[in-house]
């Protein structure tokens, strides 16, 4: 019987009992970073001079001397020896959803027969995959396969099991970036030139402004039976089909209730391992939907905390299955229930305090939080497009503009709070000033505000980019991304908004205008300016889809069509000046955007085929040859006429049957050919355009039949676990 394996998983899942968890004796203060080979480590490890140099290297972004190479090798090499540790990788983030290692063991020939462990600096420092295994969008031409990894000496090297982990870059043999990390660390050093220069009108010693991200991960624990019963999620992390479960999340009974203790000694597993590789967890919750889950670490300077977001997502994926669990990151895997994602909380700070952060001591200090408030929503609002094409992909896109997680247009919730203030900036007069000892100064009349009661404001939880406090949460970022997707694009839009805000400012200053005065002026221009992105209201509304769309915003809903801004004349200036990336990294950028598009809906439309073919089709036929049987014996034994009534209801369910049956095989048999004519097509992005407008709208159709299916066939018959399974039983 088809439904054997079904019974059999689900009963497996019952009998689930949590997994002992062996808890460190010691405290997480103890055990934190024990993994990472990090300044105590290499004060231990490395001479003194060598350890000075490198911290030059991480604290002020100083060349790396490769002269030093063998030294810091050396110095890793015996830590990780005392640890066990036999292989050593570089570990990159090529364009995939994951990250990438190749492992070499440190052996070497002795010369005299033997073998010896040895690391030397040069390995460290760079290594040569072969290129072309990785998405490259044809920069790497066939002749020239190589690219590099080179060691990021600002994130620190650690172990995993009897592996040295080794942080790189990856970039193609002519230079161009292959990885996200090249041009995420140009955005941070963009935002850190042109947040210095404009921080100096404020605080003249400043020399440093470091990006912080505090990641939120949302993710769904399914039991590993279940999962490994239903062929659509092992292959594409999602459900293709099945009904609403009769309960689902509109108890509210989830969110922040007690945790199961199967999850909680999860939970506690990736704590201890994320902890001991220097990932500083702090908050776990249950999430809204049933099944789903939250982890968030205390944010970081963002390259680490970008690193330590891939590191997180495999421990968790690896430490479920040790826990008889899936953890699925994908960001819908159930239809009907909310979808994950990854809060990204963003701020500016200097070495004195967070940028975005009003104390109110002085109001100097006020016009520097206004100023940085003002020229984020600037960037934001010139590049909403961008911000937007940066967070979509074919599995982000069941999120954004469903009724639950960010719309698909990026605006901005300051809190009225903070909304009030900037309207008071907008109406000052700038020319207004105050005697001083004598001295004539500028009237700064600017309301400083409690940082509790920002803290304390209402919290639009629709909106994409909201204030919260002392940082802005973007909140569209999907829940298996690589955040630095996001935040490089942030990060540059906000450097080139800086930017340009100077530029204006001091040419101000050249006319004669004093200093404060000329800061309010352009501050004022580009209150008014922004106020288009600035949006208080329910995100999620009809109204607002039409609003937005009057103040110029972008509304695009189809994923091959928004990552097109990439390449509008506005973002690619944006990227060149800021020397983020290049015009043909942005091509090959989007030749691979697309062409991962294709794939995801290609994969799924196959998956998808085969279960209705296969799966569902079979059983449905197997249920209707019953009933009909039925009603065949009930002609036998009573008399026509009554016969007729009895079998009435059987009669209009072998109908029912019958409908739903030939509209799936009928459009099955559409898909595949829409698919096939959607494969002759050259362009990647003509290519994914189909698969937006002609192949996947088929899922949909097809998967509303399939799930009235489920609801009529015998439970017994039914070949694949239900939602009410996947998502209950823990
Ligand atoms: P929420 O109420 O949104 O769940 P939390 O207090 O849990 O907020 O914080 C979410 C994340 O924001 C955490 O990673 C936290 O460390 C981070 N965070 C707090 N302040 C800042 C800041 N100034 N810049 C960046 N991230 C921050
Ligand atoms: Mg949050």
């Amino acid at each position: 019987m088809a439904s054997r394996l079904r019974f059999k998983v689900v009963d497996d899942a019952f009998k689930k009992r949590p997994v002992e968890v062996s808890v460190p004796k010691e405290r997480p203060s103890d055990y934190f970073g024990k993994y990472v080979f990090d300044r105590k480590k290499m004060f231990k490890y490395l001479p003194a001079k060598v350890y000075a140099k490198m911290c030059d290297v991480i604290d002020n972004g100083a060349h790396f001397d490769l002269a030093i190479a063998d030294a810091v090798a050396e110095g890793m090499k015996r830590w990780a020896m005392e640890l066990g540790v036999t292989h050593y990788t570089h570990w990159f983030q090529p364009l995939t959803e994951g990250t990438a290692e190749k492992h070499d063991g440190f052996v070497e020939h002795d010369q005299k027969g033997g073998m010896v462990e040895e690391f030397e600096g040069k390995l460290l420092v760079q290594q040569e995959p072969d290129a072309s295994s990785f998405p490259n969008g044809g920069i790497r031409s066939t002749f020239e396969a190589r690219g590099y990894t080179a060691w990021d000496p600002t994130s620190p090297v650690f172990v995993i099991g009897d592996t040295l982990m080794i942080p790189t870059v990856f970039i193609s043999y002519t230079g161009e970036a292959l990885d996200y990390k090249v041009p995420l660390k140009k955005s941070l050093n963009a935002v850190d030139k042109a947040a210095t220069a404009v921080c100096q009108y404020f605080y003249p010693d400043v020399k440093k402004v470091v990006s912080n991200l505090g990641w939120e991960q949302e993710y769904f624990l399914v039991d590993e039976s279940l999962f490994s019963a239903r062929p659509d999620l092992v292959m594409t992390g999602r459900t293709l089909m099945g009904h609403d479960s009769a309960k689902n999340q509109q108890m509210d009974d989830h969110y922040f209730g007690s945790i199961p203790e199967r999850v909680e000694n999860f939970m506690r597993d990736i704590e201890i391992q994320a902890l001991e590789l220097g990932i500083p967890c702090k908050t776990r919750h249950n999430e809204v939907a049933p099944n789903q889950f939250e982890l968030a670490p205390i944010f970081e300077e963002m390259n680490l905390a970008i690193d330590h977001n891939m590191l997180m997502m495999s421990i968790m994926k690896r430490v479920a299955r040790k826990h008889g669990f899936r953890c699925l990151l994908h960001e819908k895997p159930f239809k009907g229930i909310n979808g994950s994602g990854k809060h990204n909380n963003w701020s500016l700070s200097t070495d004195t305090g967070i940028l975005l952060h009003s104390p109110g001591k002085t109001p100097l200090d006020n016009l520097r939080f206004v100023t940085f408030i003002v020229e984020t929503l600037k960037a934001v609002y010139d590049h909403n497009g961008l911000l937007k094409a940066a967070i979509i992909s074919a599995t982000n896109a069941h999120r954004l503009g469903a009724n639950e997680a960010p719309p698909a247009i990026i605006s901005s919730f300051l809190g009225r709070t903070v909304s009030d203030l900037l309207d008071h900036v907008e109406q000052m007069d700038e020319t207004e000033n105050l005697k001083v000892k004598g001295k004539s100064m500028l009237n700064l009349d600017i309301p400083s505000i409690p940082h509790l009661l920002i803290d304390n404001t209402d919290r639009n939880r629709t909106s994409p980019f909201a204030f919260t406090g002392n940082r802005f949460e973007f909140r569209a970022i999907g829940s298996q991304a690589n955040c630095a997707s996001a935040m490089l694009a942030l990060n540059s839009a906000v450097a080139e908004a800086l930017i340009n805000f100077k530029e204006r400012v001091d040419k101000q200053i050249a006319e004669g205008v004093e200093k404060e005065a000329a800061i309010i002026k352009i501050l004022k221009e580009d209150i008014r300016y922004t106020k288009p992105v600035r949006f208080d209201g329910n995100g999620y509304s009809d109204e607002w889809k039409a609003e937005a769309a009057r103040r110029g915003l972008d509304c695009e809903t189809s994923c091959p069509l928004m990552i097109d801004t990439y390449l509008d004349e506005r973002t690619v200036r944006m990227f060149e000046t800021t020397n983020v990336m290049t015009r043909t990294e942005l091509e090959a950028r989007n030749e691979i955007k697309w062409e991962t598009y294709t794939k995801k809906i290609q994969i799924e439309a196959r998956i998808f085929g085969d279960l209705c073919m296969n799966h569902i089709i079979p059983v449905v036929t197997k249920y209707q040859s019953v009933l009909i049987d039925n009603v065949h014996k009930l002609k036998e034994i009573f008399p026509a006429e009554q016969a007729a009534k009895i079998s009435a209801n059987n009669l209009n369910i072998i109908e029912q049957i019958s409908e739903h049956e030939s509209f799936i095989v009928e459009n099955v048999a559409k898909l595949i050919d829409t698919r096939r004519e959607a494969n002759r097509i050259e362009s990647e992005r003509e290519k994914a355009i189909a698969y937006h407008d002609l192949v996947a709208p088929f899922l949909e159709s097809i998967r509303y039949h399939v799930d009235k299916l489920e609801q009529i066939v015998d439970d017994e018959l039914w070949p694949l676990p239900k939602y009410r399974e996947l998502l209950f039983i823990i």
